[in-house]
Parts: C-alpha cells; sequence; structure tokens
C-alpha cells in the first residue's frame, strides 16, 4: 500500500527489521529497507516453518509420539532466539500473530478470537 502524504506530514526514517539500516518508508506498512531484506525475512521463516510444522503435526495429531515434542519445540524457539541474539543483534525475527490472523481471517473463533 502506497503511503498517500499530506502537505507537511514528514515520514520518519526508520529501521529495517532485517539488517537494522535506517531507511525512509515508502508505506506505512513498510517494515524492511528493501525487498532483498524481506526476501531474507520470508526464507528464514520458511526454513525455521519446515522444522515446527512436523514437529507440530505430530505433536497434535500422533498423541503417541508426542512425548517430548513441546520440550523439543522450545528448545528449538531457544535456539533459534539465540541465533537471533547473536546474528541479529536482538532484532525480532518473527511477525505479530495479528498479521497472521489478519491474512487468514477463517482461522478465528466465532468472536473473532484466537
Ligand atoms: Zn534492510
Amino acid at each position: 500500500m502506497k503511503l498517500i502524504k499530506p502537505a507537511g506530514c514528514e515520514i520518519p526514517n526508520l529501521t529495517c527489521r532485517e539488517c537494522a539500516g535506517r531507511y525512509e518508508a515508502n508505506s506505512v506498512t513498510q517494515v524492511f529497507c528493501s525487498a532483498v531484506c524481506r526476501s531474507a525475512h520470508d526464507t528464514r521463516r520458511i526454513e525455521r516453518g519446515k522444522i515446527l510444522y512436523d514437529i507440530f503435526m505430530e505433536l497434535r495429531y500422533n498423541r503417541r509420539g508426542a512425548s517430548g515434542l513441546w520440550s523439543l519445540m522450545c528448545r528449538v524457539g531457544e535456539l533459534w532466539r539465540d541465533e537471533d541474539k547473536r546474528l541479529r543483534a536482538g532484532r525480532q525475527s518473527w511477525k505479530d500473530p495479528a498479521y497472521v490472523t489478519d491474512k487468514n481471517p477463517h482461522l478465528l473463533g466465532k468472536r473473532g478470537r484466537i
């Protein structure tokens, strides 16, 4: 979404969520300085998601094999958070859960709650 900037309105310089570089936003929803940074962010989420998908599905639908899987998911999250702190100066590597529900409103319950 392109930002329509009213006369006299200043768009602040922002910090890229991926590289921490400063940039001037072109839209109100822009959080990355470039397509390269957006792609790097999404690629990491995809790769991490592949790991969690199988663990989650086993946890949810094969209860016999579920022992220890929640702990495994937590351990994976700890390792990724440590990696984020070490390589990304602690910048958040995930999107707000509202991003998921905004993109997938059918996931919400009848009252619009998670
Ligand atoms: Zn960037």
